[in-house]
């Protein structure tokens, strides 16, 4: 994990830093803890049911929980209580059921937009052009924070075409933080790839693979 934080922290670059999110998504409970002990606190999960589970488990740890799969909206009531982060709020109605569901007796939930920058058709996220809107939605919620905007950019063989899908990402993350100030996050970059996107201004990487090797396979 040292070598990992100084390759990022090197990516990162003087009077700038980038945060670590560990991807734990099919690790055991004890792979966390194993991490936690080594001072990493943010971890990031892919679904509902199982990152419930390891909450439980490691409620001990005081660690703070992403979620960064696909959150369909029946599951937004448990999402709302067990997580400190939802970075994929792609839609409106999502918007709502969070914000109902968010427990009185915990601070607001912190909120990214997930974009789909390259218009996928099997990604999930939101149009570049509806960001402006659906952070406003979040925005009048008292019970939500919005904090920015994640992305999964195409896996494009060409480095150029990946490192412009990051770049506007960068530009779109610009234009909300002119509305919304305290806008801080731009969760963008995985194991493979998360230099270039510190390199065109990523403030959080979320990385499985590079920190605990392969993934178990469900
Ligand atoms: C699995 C996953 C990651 C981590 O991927 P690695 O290549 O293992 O680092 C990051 N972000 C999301 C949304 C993921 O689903």
């Amino acid at each position: 994990m040292v070598t990992l934080q100084n390759q990022i922290a090197a990516a990162a670059g003087p009077g700038r830093e980038a945060r670590l999110l560990a991807v734990s998504k099919l690790q055991p409970a004890s792979a966390i803890a194993a991490l936690a002990a080594q001072g990493q606190r943010a971890f990031g999960e892919n679904y509902v049911q199982e990152a419930a589970d390891k909450v439980q488990a490691l409620a001990a740890l005081d660690l703070e929980w992403h979620l960064i799969g696909h959150l369909q909206s029946n599951k937004a009531d448990i999402a709302a209580r067990i997580f400190d982060w939802v970075q994929t709020v792609d839609r409106d109605k999502l918007v709502t059921a969070l914000a109902r569901h968010r427990p009185a007796g915990l601070a607001p939930l912190n909120v990214l937009i997930q974009v789909n920058i390259d218009d996928e058709d099997s990604k999930h996220g939101c149009q570049p052009a509806e960001v402006a809107d659906l952070a406003a939605t979040i925005a009048a919620q008292e019970r939500l924070r919005l904090r920015g905007l994640m992305a999964i950019p195409a896996p494009f063989p060409e480095a150029e075409k990946r490192r412009a899908a990051f770049q506007r990402m960068h530009e779109l993350f610009t234009g909300l933080t002119a509305h919304h100030p305290h806008v801080d996050t731009l969760s963008m970059g995985m194991s493979g790839d998360y230099a270039d996107a510190i390199a065109a201004g990523s403030t959080m990487v979320r990385v499985g693979t590079a920190l605990f090797g392969q993934r178990p396979t469900s």
